[in-house]
């Protein structure tokens, strides 16, 4: 049987169908009982003041901050389990992960970033974005596993889990917020994300119109892992399949961290090419790669072969699989 090399979970607000209510649909939706809980209380939809939402915001918060620039200040810790009280106290951590986040991205890119959340994973989430809120998606919360960090968060190193799902988290934010996606209702002729139509030259519609469009019809649309056996040539990794959000974060991912632009002409090639048509990408990539100090094995999809890859697991709409190895 052939096996696929799952690599990462990673927990975001993308959804694909359209739904009314939610602004926060992570990839896991309400068929998988172990995190279908995060759907269905609205927990996220009236957060404005930081104090509505108590300890039932996310299996696993421990403190959210706001972020002013690169500063960031505590808005509240959640009620946490003894077993994580530590991680809750070790404030010195989550100022270093914040820290790494603000040198690997530059600050002109991160306006759109308003808060800012440590949590544990549980070995299995890395990270996930949302728009605290609701329809506004000039405003984001990022959030990162403090059990995803690898080694001191001293060097920018892409060969590091950890950096790999800033980046990738990152490319949400990038491509759903509010320069991106429109949320003022009425018909949508491009693709909806979720949160809103998407604006007919954004990222996002125009990576779903290169290799997301024509799929519409096939019968393994809701399922990743065989939409991805039978078009592998589309997509840049296993995950990317799961649907148009987290293809563009993965493709942006390969962006940034591919020494050069892909010569061939598949699909999967095409869809990060078609990132080097945006100037400001370009811009931003190259702001990305310069960040920090020392960049280090800059080398595109080298975080899969890193061994804590394999201590996740990766889910989708039919369950969570646990990790297997590339034949
Ligand atoms: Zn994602």
């Amino acid at each position: 049987m052939k096996k696929y090399l799952l690599f990462l979970l990673l927990l975001t607000l993308f959804i694909s169908s359209c739904n009314k209510e939610e602004n926060f649909v992570n990839d896991f939706d309400d068929q998988n009982d172990q995190w279908g809980d995060y759907d269905d209380e609205g927990d996220y939809e009236d957060d404005d003041d930081y104090n509505d939402d108590g300890g039932q915001a996310s299996e696993g918060a421990l403190t959210l901050y706001r972020v002013d620039e690169n500063v960031i200040s505590k808005i509240k810790d959640y009620p946490v389990n003894s077993d994580l009280k530590n991680l809750q106290e070790d404030i010195g951590t989550h100022f270093k992960m914040w820290d790494f986040v603000s040198r690997l991205i530059p600050i002109q890119y991160r306006d759109k970033i308003s808060e800012f959340e440590v949590f544990h994973g549980g070995g299995e989430l890395l990270g996930y974005v949302l728009p605290p809120n609701g329809e506004d998606l000039s405003k984001w919360r990022f959030g990162l596993a403090i059990d995803a960090i690898e080694g001191d968060l001293g060097d920018i190193d892409f060969t590091n889990l950890f950096t790999y799902v800033a980046i990738h988290e990152y490319g949400h934010v990038l491509t759903l917020n509010d320069d991106q996606v429109n949320t003022g209702g009425g018909a949508c002729n491009t693709y909806f994300t979720g949160e809103g139509c998407s604006n007919e030259n954004s990222y996002i519609n125009k990576l779903y119109e290169l290799g997301w469009a024509d799929l519409e019809n096939d019968p393994d649309l809701e399922d990743p892992f065989a939409l991805y056996d039978k078009h592998t040539d589309r997509f840049v990794s296993s995950y990317a399949a799961t649907n148009p959000g987290e293809d563009i974060a993965e493709v942006f991912s390969f962006f940034v961290t591919m020494p050069e632009r892909p010569t061939g002409n598949k699909i999967s090639d095409q869809k990060i090419n078609l990132l080097y048509n945006f100037p400001e990408l370009v811009d931003l990539r190259e702001d990305i790669r310069g960040s920090g100090g020392p960049v280090l094995n800059l080398r595109a999809g080298s975080w899969m072969e890193n061994p804590l890859a394999k201590k996740f697991k990766l889910c989708n709409r039919k369950g969570c699989n646990h990790q297997s190895t590339s034949k």
